[in-house]
Formats: C-alpha cells, sequence, structure tokens
C-alpha cells in the first residue's frame, strides 16, 4: 500500500501484491538467482524432517529459522534466529511459530506469524567477516528507468543509511529497452569493491535479479542482505518482493501467492466487487469516480485541512447499488469524521448518480452517522443538486468545490 512502501520517496501507486520471503526466493530461484536453501512449514512437528532434509541437501548444520509476515525488521524483534541443533532448532520454531511478531513496520500489536521459513546458515561462522550489502531493483517514475540501487551497508535499515549516509548508496539507472548493460554490471561490482571469483559471481548474481524483477512484473524486488559467502558465492538471504497486481493476468501461477490474512479486508472486499479501494490514515472518507479525479480530490481534502481516509474509485456505474456498497466500506473505518462524494457526472449522468446516492442513503438507515457531502457536477448537474436538497436527509450538496472546503472546515472544527 502506498503509505507502507515509501523507498526514499519512489511511491509505489496502484494496487499491488505483497509475497512473502519464501514466494520470492521460489520466484527468484526459478529465474536462478543464487538464494539461501529453505523450507516452509507451518507444523512445529514437520521441523525436524525439514531440517534433516535440508541437512542432506545442503550439508548444513546450523540453520536459521526465520518468521514469515508481510513486514520487515524481523531480526530485531526476535523473528530471525539461528540454531546450532536440531533441537535448538525445534526450541527456536516453537517460540516463533505462533508468535505475535513486533517489528518497526508492524502494527503496534505485532503480526501473528502463521508460517516459518527453516533455511541452511549460510555465513559459515568462524571464517572470515561475511560481507552484507542491500539491494533494491524498481521503477523511478521520475527518469522513467528502471533502478537498481545498492549498498555496502547491507543487513541494516536502508531508510537510515540514506538519511546519515547517503553517499553510500549507490544508483544504476536501466534504460528499460536497453536493458541492464555489461558494463554497469561491472560498475556494481566494482562500487561493492569486488575482485576475482566474487566480482564475476557479482555480474551473474544481479544480471539474473534484474532478469527476474523484469519476468515477473515486479513493482520492487528488495534484498537486504546480498551475502558474500567466505568462499566467495554470492547469496541472497532476504527476499522482498511486491508484484503489480495488474499484471498477475500475465502470471496465472502467481495468484495463489496472495496471502489473505495479511491484506486489509475492507480492500480484499472491494476488490471482489471490483472497486479500486486504498486504506489510508486520515478523517475524510473519499468517494470519486476516475482514478485521477480521486488524486486532485485528494489534495484538495488536504488543502481545506483534512486528510483523505481512502481512497476509492467507484468506477464509471454510480448506481444505487455500488454507492451502498461503497459507503458501507468507507464507513467501516472509525476514523471517518465525514464522507465526500466527489463525482464528475459525464457518460454517468448527475441525477441518476444523485438518486443513487439518496437511495443507498434511505436503505442504510440509521447506519450513517457522519455528515455526507457531495458535490456532483456535469451532465444534468443542477438536477442532481434539487435531488438531493429535497431529499431531506443529513446530505449537504456543494457545486464548487470551496464550499466542500467550508464545510469540511466546520466538520472538522
Ligand atoms: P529482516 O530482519 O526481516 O530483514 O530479516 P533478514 O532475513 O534480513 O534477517 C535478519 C538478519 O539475520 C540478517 O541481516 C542476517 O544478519 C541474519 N541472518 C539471516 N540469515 C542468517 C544465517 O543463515 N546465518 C546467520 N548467522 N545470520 C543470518
Ligand atoms: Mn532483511
Amino acid at each position: 500500500m502506498i503509505k507502507r512502501l515509501n523507498r526514499l520517496d519512489l511511491v509505489i501507486l496502484g494496487p499491488i501484491m505483497n509475497l512473502h520471503e519464501y514466494q520470492a526466493k521460489t520466484i527468484l530461484s526459478n529465474f536462478d538467482v543464487p538464494i539461501q536453501r529453505g523450507m516452509v512449514t507451518d507444523k512445529i512437528n514437520e521441523v525436524e524432517d525439514v531440517a534433516k532434509s535440508l541437512n542432506h541437501e545442503t550439508g548444513t548444520e546450523w540453520f536459521v529459522v526465520k518468521a514469515q509476515i508481510h513486514a520487515g525488521g524481523r531480526g530485531k524483534g526476535g523473528g530471525v534466529k539461528v540454531a546450532k541443533s536440531i533441537d535448538e532448532l525445534k526450541n527456536f520454531s516453537s517460540d516463533i511459530l505462533g508468535m505475535m511478531l513486533k517489528t518497526p513496520q508492524t502494527p503496534k500489536e505485532g503480526k501473528l506469524v502463521q508460517k516459518i521459513l527453516i533455511a541452511e546458515d549460510v555465513y559459515y561462522p568462524g571464517e572470515s567477516d561475511p560481507e552484507e550489502y542491500y539491494f533494491s531493483v524498481l521503477l523511478n517514475r521520475n527518469t522513467s528507468k528502471y533502478m537498481i540501487m545498492y549498498s555496502r551497508q547491507g543487513g541494516m535499515d536502508i531508510e537510515k543509511v540514506a538519511e546519515e549516509t547517503p553517499d553510500l548508496i549507490f544508483y544504476e539507472e536501466i534504460d528499460p529497452l536497453l536493458g541492464l548493460m555489461p558494463n554497469q554490471l561491472r560498475t556494481i561490482a566494482f562500487n561493492l569493491g569486488l575482485t576475482g571469483q566474487a566480482f564475476k559471481n557479482m555480474l551473474s548474481f544481479v544480471s539474473k535479479l534484474y532478469n527476474a524483477f523484469i519476468k515477473s512484473d515486479a513493482s520492487l524486488l528488495e534484498i537486504n542482505p546480498v551475502l558474500k559467502t567466505s568462499d566467495n558465492k554470492i547469496l541472497a538471504v532476504d527476499a522482498k518482493m511486491v508484484l503489480d497486481d495488474n499484471s498477475l493476468v500475465r502470471h496465472k501461477n502467481y495468484e495463489a501467492l496472495r496471502d489473505l490474512s495479511e491484506e486489509n479486508p475492507v480492500e480484499t472486499e472491494a476488490k471482489e466487487v471490483g472497486l479500486n479501494y486504498v486504506d489510508l490514515d486520515g478523517n475524510i472518507g473519499c468517494m470519486v469516480n476516475g482514478a485521477g479525479l480521486a488524486m486532485a480530490t485528494m489534495d484538495l481534502i488536504k488543502q481545506s485541512g483534512g486528510e483523505p481516509a481512502n481512497f476509492l474509485d467507484v468506477g464509471g456505474t454510480a448506481d444505487a447499488k455500488r454507492v451502498e456498497v461503497a459507503f458501507n466500506l468507507i464507513l467501516r473505518d472509525p476514523k471517518v469524521k465525514a464522507v465526500l462524494v466527489n463525482i464528475f457526472g459525464g457518460i454517468v449522468r448527475c441525477d441518476r448518480v444523485a438518486n443513487g446516492i439518496v437511495d443507498a442513503y434511505k436503505n442504510m438507515g440509521d447506519k450513517i452517522k457522519v455528515p455526507i457531502i457531495v458535490r456532483l457536477q456535469g451532465t444534468n448537474a443542477e438536477q442532481a443538486k434539487v435531488i438531493i436538497d429535497n431529499a431531506g436527509l443529513k446530505i449537504y450538496s456543494a457545486v464548487e468545490f470551496s464550499e466542500v472546503a467550508q464545510k469540511i472546515k466546520e466538520v472538522l472544527a
């Protein structure tokens, strides 16, 4: 969602789908990106078998157990632990599975851990210090190019690195038509201070990482840390992947990766009825038709001293049924102090929308406890205002946006 994905002001807008680390690693591995190998489970009595089969495949004796939730910073919250034996692994696993994990990125009460990833330990303790790097691949909307962001300051909070030591973060911009060029790969490996086999392995790692990002239609791929092992392998130890919802038609198999228990239930419900709803933090609920008008309306609400509580695009058909569903979704949010309906009637005539609003309001009876402000512009706007004003309901009609702004100020005063 918009507010949670703010990566150095590169805001991702529009519908997205978050993946768990284990799902992202499976996708990466399918594109040949080297990863720390592991297996996921949701049953504590499977942990031993999982560990033994990993042990068999990788020769691992130490394991790492990692909580699978849609939030980062798990290490800090006790959601990532290194175990030096299968017994210790079983103990850590039972601590983590089912816990409410609190990290700087979860809600206050934390998030329930429903699955754990058991992975091989790839840090080979006792040998020379392993190096951790930061990598992300995303779209830079300002330049219409893809961008690889990377740093030697891996394994820590990148926002903090960006704030305190911005010169330790490097950027490589990629023309989507040309793709990632060989000289760019060498620049990256060089800036990370690599030589010899590690340098070569990094070229291959980054080229596969970029390929995975493009082919999976991801909106964001963030690997923190990428590890250089003491024997010079380059591996993805963590993986955060965000897919573009609109591209899922091209990847039917990715739809099954959606974890509804991690998604906002109101957003899920909206999607089911074909409404585009995004939950935000403010106090003014908005019902708008068209994404452009939605963005403009959000700006105008802010200028009037309010904060948008959501982004809801009812699309082309603002009939009573849809308006009612939309009201129900918006009013589910207890932060909402007023609802603003700002609809431009072009093909949908304003009088029909007005009748829809009045019918929906009547159907909902006393469920509506906050003022509704309606501004309808376009075809038959005058008739629409008459319909609203004569309905005898607590709906305020406005023609100009200045009237809306005034009303918002009154409500919030
Ligand atoms: P995050 O805290 O949610 O970002 O989870 P990460 O997957 O990045 O793990 C947190 C930290 O645990 C990493 O930065 C590593 O330092 C450490 N870690 C992860 N895997 C291993 C491992 O196999 N062995 C050791 N010793 N540490 C690990
Ligand atoms: Mn991480």
